[in-house]
């Protein structure tokens, strides 16, 4: 039995899992109840030790530990590398080293973005394709790429970023320094601060109820999800010309949204990539919603044990 543990930034999933990716329980523990004054490190080696505790069998059965983790993580190491800022104190936080110690099992640390990516490709919408790419739509745009078969990882494992290449240089302001980055223009966040600039924050204040205005019949926040998807495509398409998947898939709580997003984004990107990227190709949303990162992290860990 393997424990998957998905880090995010309030909280951290924990799972029992077969190696066919069978969760069998599972718990959730907050990472950021104070803050970040208990660090993120101490928070998940005491969720996993409560966890491990209430399993009756765990010592015996404990072959390893997957991990996938928010922030940019070396995977080979499995230490957190960079964190754009946004968690305060977690950059350095060597989850791999930490877990082997305490443990005494075999531990693989990969982001959490493209753990996603990887457990999509195993037991969720691109499920034995590849060449596919997710990217997934929330605060900000995460992704990961399969091609061959395989993860791109790159040198450090930090490979992936689909939020962060710029499709407009005199564009948005993004936190990573440069200008109009992909996920300034096609995260919920964008979508959002392009409906709060012709209507209050009080009538529509998150995706829910944007999409609930949309589908009352609001021309204007048509309007808005109409601008939004032609950047999402503008970016896919970038991605699709690069990478050439057979599937495009769509991650993040907004993915849910079949006939107000996916179907025209699919529309879109079809129309405009080159036309023999089309043949085949499909788009479609993810399937494993919050459990691919625990998921992939398991993935990771059966190949890095493999020693593939
Ligand atoms: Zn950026």
């Amino acid at each position: 039995m393997i424990l998957g543990i998905d880090v995010g930034g309030t909280a951290a999933k924990i799972g029992w899992m077969t190696r066919e990716g069978i969760i069998l329980r599972r718990q959730e523990v907050p990472v950021n109840g104070d803050g970040y004054a208990t660090p993120i490190l101490t928070s998940v080696l005491r969720g996993a030790d409560a966890f491990l505790a209430e399993s009756p069998d765990a010592e015996g059965g404990l072959e390893g530990i997957a991990v996938s983790a928010t922030g940019q993580v070396d995977d080979q190491s499995g230490t957190v590398i960079g964190t754009n800022g946004a968690i305060p104190g977690y950059e350095g936080t060597a989850f791999r080293q930490a877990l082997e110690e305490k443990y005494a099992v075999p531990v693989h640390v990969l982001n959490d973005a493209n753990a996603a990516a990887l457990g999509e490709t195993f037991l969720g919408g691109a499920r034995g394709c590849r060449d596919a790419v997710m990217v997934t739509l929330g605060t900000g745009v995460g992704g990961g790429v399969i091609s061959g078969g395989k993860l791109i990882r790159g040198r450090r494992g930090i490979a992936g970023e689909l939020g962060h290449f710029s499709i407009d240089r005199h564009g948005v302001l993004c936190s990573c320094g440069q200008r109009g980055c992909f996920e300034r223009y096609a995260s919920t966040t964008a979508l959002m601060r392009m409906a709060w600039e012709i209507t209050d924050r009080e009538s529509v204040p998150d995706g829910r109820a944007f999409f609930v205005r949309v589908r009352a019949g609001d021309a204007e926040m048509a309007r808005v999800l109409e601008r939004w998807i032609e950047q999402i495509a503008v970016g896919v398409i970038g991605l699709v010309h690069l990478f050439n998947p057979e599937i495009v898939l769509i991650g993040g709580g907004v993915s849910r949204q079949e006939e107000l997003l996916i179907k025209p984004l699919r529309e879109q990107v079809i129309r405009g990539m080159m036309p023999r990227f089309a043949e085949g190709f499909r788009l479609e949303a993810a399937k494993l919603g919050n459990d691919a990162g625990m998921i992939g992290a398991l993935k990771f860990w059966l190949d890095q044990e493999k020693g593939q």
